[in-house]
């Protein structure tokens, strides 16, 4: 096992990365920018380094800097949490070349997961079901037209390189089809350096529900059961919860063995997510991520297993403790990402947090780097802190969910915590009945 680990991360997933270090016995190394000398897991952790100015660009995505401070403290291994360079298979190849071990898949995964069309042809060869749509990328409107035809109108025009929901278009009529691959392809290379584009049919009301899986390097591979992820704004999730409101213990057997004798075939390492659109009991593959998600602590609490551990475990080339059969899903969890926003405009909302106290209790488990005196910093993302509740009906957990946010106090800035309190007097929500655009819907009507 290694006895130091270096953390390319900062903010809540850094502190979390580190927790689990801790109680594994192995000491930590911060790197942070300049914004962040007084972040809390720099504070924490046995060591830190500065990597440099605010801008991530200049800092957490500089990889000759991370890579220095992990050589300068000994560091033996580098977790890159989620964002920044979590995804970047030339970050994970240059961690390996320094003899770093990196705490993820291989980069020749997170390439091909990278890019949508090779993930797709990836995971369909190994028997997981797929968005029907072309066979790869799509040129020309006239190589175009006749798949459309084909699969049905609405067509969605997706970027091969997409992320965050940019470089997609649809097209609801052939008339549109031209002009709707122009826009995605053109904002694909502008954001992406790669404008290439395929067509999958376009599904109008499908839940967000996606597996988790976790493999080692011995061929051994488990599925944790899933998330629904449906509630989401401007494809960014808002809540998450496990297991799905939608789903049988039948359904949930079915997709969980097809995903992991897929996960296996490909001889993935590590953890990872599949993410699948579901609608009328069937299940779309949409992509893969290759790296912890923001979401992972409700599939910890409904199985008890401490993800970042596992991954830890993994990388240190240790087979896994726990085979499927060990897997018991217990209860429900929800999950809020509360950010440092505006509860009507999403307007970032940075600045000193003047008061602060922590919901606690049975079940209730918040994940943030904040504290009282904290300034947060404008440069990155708004996410403050997540609060996860656990309880052992959906019922339990949503009554849980209103007492913990009514507990929660944030002041100095604004947050989101009222659109959660709002929601849970919602019909829809309290009866698990949503789908991925019925957030939007509800938000317009709530700001009017
Ligand atoms: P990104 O990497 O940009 O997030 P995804 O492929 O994960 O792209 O898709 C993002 C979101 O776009 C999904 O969560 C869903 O809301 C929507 N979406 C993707 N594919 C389809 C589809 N075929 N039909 C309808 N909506 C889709």
């Amino acid at each position: 096992m290694f006895d130091k680990i270096l953390i390319a991360n900062r903010g809540e997933i850094a502190l979390r990365v580190h927790r689990a270090c801790r109680e594994m016995g192995i000491r930590t190394v911060a790197v942070h920018s300049e914004a962040d000398a007084n972040a809390m897991h720099v504070r924490l952790a046995d060591e830190s380094v500065c990597i440099g100015p605010p801008p991530a660009g200049k800092s957490y995505l500089n990889i000759p800097a991370i890579i220095t401070a992990a050589e300068v403290t000994g560091a033996q291994a580098v977790h890159p949490g989620y964002g920044f360079l979590s995804e970047n298979a030339r970050f994970a190849e240059i961690v390996e070349a320094h003899g770093l071990a990196f705490i993820g898949p291989t980069a020749d995964h997170i390439r091909m997961m990278g890019d949508k069309i090779t993930a797709k042809k990836a995971v369909m060869d190994a028997g997981i079901p797929v968005v029907p749509g072309s066979e790869g990328g799509v040129a020309t409107y006239e190589d175009a037209k006749p798949i459309a035809e084909e699969i049905g109108y609405p067509v969605l025009i997706k970027a091969a390189s997409g992320g965050g929901g940019r470089g997609m278009k649809v097209a609801e009529t052939a008339d549109k089809l031209k002009e709707a691959m122009q826009t995605a392809s053109a904002e694909a290379s502008a954001a992406f350096g790669d404008g290439t584009v395929y067509l999958e049919k376009y599904l109008g009301q499908p839940r967000h529900i996606e597996i988790q899986v976790l493999a080692d390097t011995h061929g051994n591979v488990v599925h944790l059961g899933e998330r629904d992820c449906s509630l989401q704004r401007r494809h960014q999730k808002l809540l998450e919860e496990a297991p799905s409101p939608a789903l049988s213990d039948a359904e949930r057997a079915e997709i969980g063995e097809v995903v992991r004798k897929a996960i296996s075939a490909i001889g993935y390492r590590g953890v990872g997510t599949i993410e699948f659109l579901w609608e009328n009991g069937e299940f779309y593959f949409i992509e893969m991520n290759t790296r912890l998600q923001v979401e992972h602590p409700v599939t910890e609490m409904i199985t008890g297993i401490d993800l970042v551990r596992e991954q830890i475990r993994v990388a240190a080339g240790l087979p896994l403790e726990i085979t499927q059969d060990d897997i018991q899903l217990e209860g429900w969890a929800i999950e809020c990402r509360i950010n440092a926003e505006n509860p009507k405009t999403f307007a970032p909302s940075p600045g000193k947090v003047t008061e602060f106290h922590a919901p606690g209790g049975l079940g209730v488990r918040l994940d943030s780097a904040l504290y009282a005196g904290y300034s947060i910093p404008p440069y990155y993302d708004s996410l403050i802190g997540k609060l996860i509740v656990h309880g052992r009906t959906r019922e339990e957990t949503l009554l849980r969910l209103r007492r913990a946010l009514e507990e929660m106090v944030v002041s100095g800035v604004e947050t989101t915590i009222p659109i959660f309190l709002d929601l849970l007097e919602e019909a829809d929500f309290v009866n698990g009945d949503y789908h991925i655009r019925w957030l939007e819907e509800w938000l317009a009507q709530r700001n009017g």
